[in-house]
């Protein structure tokens, strides 16, 4: 018997060998062995997935614990998408729409033919001198059938266009769940990859390209005090003002459990800076009120680091000075922005 799904394609040994090496990494970081965690770990050993890969190791660089959170947001990103399979769903209805239409089209013209035909012989007939009473009945009948046929083909062809938009319609939903982070409404990781190497190849022809990145201050006190769901009202607060800030050739996205990021192609580290200096003010003048008393709640500040991107490099060390400047902007004291620039000072004093 197989076992296995056929978009894995290992044999049963390789893949027994593959599921012992996640579940003891697993225990070892002390990680839950539920299925959408086991997901998550046996594709990132399967090593079949790059994207997924890379995020994994960009947090096992920065020493990022693998929380439920994580590892949920680990699983919509990058296997969901890939297990559940809709958009491919969809887009084989769609050739299959479009092999229907092609026959539908092609049966429409063959029509067309064999009525012109019709009609041309009942002309042949016209000049061999047969009755014309006989001859206008024969072109009335046949004109009547000629109107038969036209109904129904645009019947059909209304039906044919019906199905199309609705196809159309999943299909492009689809893509954008597979796109975007549940909570937030904003980009997720998957998109957030997509985005920036595109941005990336632009960049290395010369046009700058800037990344903020945006951490909530003190947000573990903060949901302690007032509950996780007054929390993720919070966040999603949080990345509507992102999403306001930034300018409409922006992407602004879910980077992990509490960390926003926004991508600004054709933006260099001033501008940027400028645009974070306005989000950090905006959220700091924010008022949350929760909404079943409407008590107003102490306020919240975030705290953003900047970075642009150097020609050549990996985009990988573009966030990762990004996140320097963020982790400064946490030492300095919180609520502040702080660049790359700083963080080249605070080398060359330390
Ligand atoms: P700091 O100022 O240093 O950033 O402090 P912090 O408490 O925000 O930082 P820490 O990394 O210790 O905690 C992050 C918290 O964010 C812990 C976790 O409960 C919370 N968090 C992460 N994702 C979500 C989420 O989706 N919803 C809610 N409500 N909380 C989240
Ligand atoms: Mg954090
Ligand atoms: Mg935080």
């Amino acid at each position: 018997m197989r076992a296995m799904d056929d978009s894995f394609d290992l044999d049963l040994d390789y893949a027994v060998s593959i599921a012992g090496r996640a579940l003891r990494s697993m225990a070892e970081q002390r990680i839950a062995p539920t299925p959408i965690n086991f997901a998550v770990w046996f594709q990132y050993f399967a090593g079949s997935h790059d994207d997924l890969r890379n995020a994994i190791d960009l947090l096992i660089d920065h020493n990022r614990p693998f929380d439920s959170r994580t590892n949920q947001d680990l699983f919509e990103t990058y296997v969901a998408p890939q297990v559940s399979a809709i958009v491919l769903d969809t887009s084989e209805r769609l050739h299959a729409l479009m092999g229907a239409a092609k026959e539908f089209l092609a049966t429409a013209i063959a029509d067309n033919h064999s009525q012109m035909e019709a009609i041309s012989e009942v002309a042949d007939q016209g000049k061999a001198g047969v009755d014309p009473k006989a001859l206008v009945a024969q072109l009335m009948n046949e004109l009547a059938r000629a109107a038969a046929r036209a109904t129904r083909l645009e019947a059909g062809f209304a039906e044919k266009t019906r199905e199309l938009d609705v196809i159309r319609d999943s299909l492009s939903k689809s893509e954008e769940r597979a796109r975007t982070d549940t909570l937030t409404g904003l980009a997720n990781r998957r998109a957030l990859d997509e985005f920036l190497r595109k941005a990336q190849a632009t960049a290395d022809w010369g046009e700058p390209l800037s990344v903020l990145m945006l951490d909530i201050d003190h947000f573990k006190t903060f949901n302690d005090s007032f509950g996780h769901g007054v929390g993720d009202q919070v966040l999603r607060l949080m990345a509507k003002v992102l999403r306001e800030k930034v300018r409409e050739q922006d992407l602004s996205a879910r980077y992990g459990g509490e960390e926003l990021i926004a991508v600004l192609p054709a933006a260099d580290l001033a501008a940027c800076a400028e645009i974070a200096e306005r989000i950090r003010h905006a959220i700091a003048e924010c008022t949350i009120t929760r909404r079943s008393t409407g008590e107003v709640l102490p306020g919240i500040s975030v705290s953003i680091g900047v970075a642009q991107y150097r020609t050549g490099e990996a985009i990988t060390d573009l966030i990762e000075r990004c996140d320097r400047a963020l982790y400064l902007a946490k030492s300095g004291g919180r609520n502040r922005v702080v660049t790359e620039r700083e963080l080249d000072r605070a080398g060359a004093a330390g």
